[in-house]
């Protein structure tokens, strides 16, 4: 028979957990038992929506068998079962992880952490066995098959015989090692342990033949051993147990193994809710950012039970697209069981249910920001961008729910803050918000506005990431107080006095304004001199609804958008310059063309944009070089 090549990306993954960089081996028997369970919960699914087959829920469960003679454990299932193509798809390859992404990941990270964003689930019975048989038949097909594969040369798929509908995986246990003792996992014990430690809460009884010591009949003193059948898990759901009785280790190993992430939860969020419509939500914040979540394969969702039977495995309803990084589930008896996606839209059972959990949520993430920085600042790296895109989205529907959660940079100490912080940092008589944008902290902070703000004693927030400046114009204000952009004529810093002294200055050089302003072919709507500026000889600002940065954002989209700013050249009045440019005006105004080119350029440059004509600018530096 041909053996068939696992694809490439598989045999390398495969490679790195036979070679064991991942130590916890016995995870092993959690990950089939939680396949089996899955498969049974499938089936039991299938038969009461699509009445193919009546199942007797009494009748499905899970069975370990040891034979350690033969040095074998076999897990074997009676749920939905696998056909030939089955085998193939689901465990020839990384089930569901999309190769392209993998290949990505590997390109970037290590080998550990690339197996800790991979929920390799029945790959790690290759790190305790060198010999794994699969014999499953399907629901809907006669025949079973057989898989077969000792590793990384490939697997086999052949007919086989077998009478129920199910899966069993046959691993022949790896012999000892100096550093590892592979036969523990043959010793009645040891699986018993696992399966406490890792599996307790599975809702199908997990049985085992266990060996008793027991009198003889007809005896007082003689025993014999005797085989009897064990259950060895409690079965209640671990979402249903009493919270004060439930381990952390218990949430974590739960969250591991069920939501395919080999690093434990950064959060998990409990509630057992009883009243008219009682609900148990399991909900996980991950620590790290799903490896797929920026493509089109992530679905955002929660699984929803009616009492104790999965009936969908995604609900969409349940979250909001900005909290879609949150995996878990939600168990209710009031919900039907045949309910269908279509009627689910309309419920408006659970329509309260996703405004109970998106509240509960909320108000996890408020209690940490308020408790414990550090771990929210964690989250926030992780997932702020997407309570950005919330508060910004559906024309900022949801934003005040979300404005309390967001932080952003700002001037004091190059750290997140968050809105309120900063008001209650303001000096009384600040009365805007301050922000500025670029694509660095260093880099805002260089900007020649910032300096003049800063000399007031003002904090600005240092907006980085694309999205900001978006979300500030949807808040428009906090607190009742507004959000000014400090590269905007918005800012007004100055004293009734001052001001009137520049706009006289504006008025008595207003020709000569017009004339810089043709020399630069009016790439600009006005020049006129400012008081924004300490040392700074010249900044660009912008007039209007988009600002420079907007500007540069959209303009970077992929879209045929394209959008200027209305721009604003700003000569700081106070700067021996503004002097220079009036002496020319007077004397020499094609000088000024000049001098107003490169005046320009370096606005432009100091704003992070590029300049159209840069042979044209260096020539003309070096010809005033040239003449000094
Ligand atoms: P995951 O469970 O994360 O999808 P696995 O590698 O553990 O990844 O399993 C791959 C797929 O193989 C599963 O999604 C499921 O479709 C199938 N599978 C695994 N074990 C069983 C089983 N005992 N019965 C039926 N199908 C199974």
């Amino acid at each position: 028979m041909k053996e068939k090549q696992f694809k490439a990306e598989s045999k390398r993954l495969l490679d790195l957990m036979i070679n064991s960089i991942y130590t916890n081996k016995e995870i092993f028997l959690r990950e089939l038992i939680s396949n089996a369970s899955d498969a049974l919960d499938k089936r039991y699914y299938n038969s009461m929506t699509q009445k193919k087959e009546t199942v007797d829920k009494d009748k499905l469960n899970i069975k370990i068998l040891v034979d350690k003679e033969n040095k074998l454990l076999t897990i074997e299932d009676n749920g939905c079962g696998m056909n030939k193509e089955e085998l193939e798809n689901n465990l020839g390859t990384i089930a569901k992880s999309g190769s392209l992404a993998f290949k990505e990941a590997q390109d970037k990270q290590d080998d550990v952490e690339i197996i800790g964003q991979f929920g390799v689930g029945f790959y790690s019975c290759f790190m305790v066995s060198s010999d794994v048989t699969v014999i499953s038949k399907s629901l809907d097909d006669e025949q079973a098959y057989k898989w077969h594969s000792k590793g990384v040369e490939g697997y086999t798929i052949e007919p086989t015989e077998k009478n129920e509908i199910g899966t069993k995986i046959i691993l022949k246990i790896k012999d000892d090692t100096e550093d590892e003792k592979y036969s523990r996992y043959l010793e009645e014990f040891v699986i018993k342990n696992l399966v406490k430690k890792y599996s307790d809460y599975i809702r199908y009884p997990i049985l085992m033949d266990v060996e008793h010591e027991k009198l003889k009949e007809g005896s007082k003193d003689e025993y014999e051993k005797v085989k009897e059948t064990e259950t060895l898990n409690s079965m209640v759901p671990l979402w249903k147990k009493k919270k004060s009785e439930i381990k952390q280790e218990e949430y974590d190993s739960f969250y591991t193994s069920k939501f395919s992430d080999f690093s434990k939860p950064q959060k998990v969020i409990h509630t057992q809710a009883e009243g008219t419509f009682s609900y148990n939500a399991l909900l996980f914040i991950p620590s790290h950012l799903p490896y797929d979540f920026y493509t089109k394969e992530y679905e955002k969702g929660l699984q929803l039970y009616s009492n104790g039977v999965l009936i969908m495995e995604k609900c969409d309803e349940l979250l909001p697209d900005y909290f879609g990084f949150v995996k878990g589930l939600v168990d209710s008896p009031d919900l039907s069981l045949n309910i269908s996606r279509e009627m689910l839209q309309h419920d408006r059972q659970l329509k309260t249910l996703a405004k109970n959990i998106e509240k509960k949520i909320n108000a996890e993430l408020t209690k940490m920001l308020n408790s414990d920085r550090d771990e929210y600042i964690r989250f926030f790296n992780n997932f702020g961008s997407q309570l950005k895109y919330g508060a910004y989205d559906n024309y900022g529907m949801d934003k005040d729910k979300l404005k309390d959660l967001l932080m952003f940079y700002s001037s004091t100490d190059k750290k997140l803050t968050t809105l309120k912080e900063y008001v209650s940092r303001m000096k009384e008589e600040q009365k805007d918000i301050y922000y500025a944008c670029g694509e660095t902290l260093d880099k805002i902070d260089m900007l020649p506005q910032v300096e003049k703000v800063k000399e007031k004693g003002y904090e600005i927030l240092y907006l980085t990431e694309n999205i900001d400046e978006f979300v500030v114009h949807s808040l428009m204000n906090y607190d009742e107080k507004k959000f000014t952009n400090i590269c905007t004529n918005e800012l007004d810093l100055d004293t009734e006095e001052e001001k009137e002294k520049l706009k006289k200055e504006n008025e008595e050089n207003k020709d000569m304004f017009d004339a810089m302003k043709e020399a630069i072919k009016d790439e600009v709507q006005l020049v006129r001199f400012t008081h924004r500026l300490k040392n700074h000889p010249v900044c660009l600002t912008s007039e209007g609804a988009i600002s420079l940065e907007m500007e540069k954002v959209i303009n970077a989209m992929p879209t045929d958008q394209n959008v200027k700013a209305q721009k604003v050249l700003e000569i700081n009045e106070e700067h021996p310059i503004a002097n220079k440019l009036k002496e020319l005006y007077k004397e020499d105004k094609d000088k000024l063309k000049d001098y107003t080119k490169i005046l320009y350029s370096q606005a432009r440059l100091i704003e992070g944009m590029s300049v159209e004509n840069p042979t044209e600018i260096s020539n003309l530096i070096c010809d005033i070089m040239a003449k000094q």
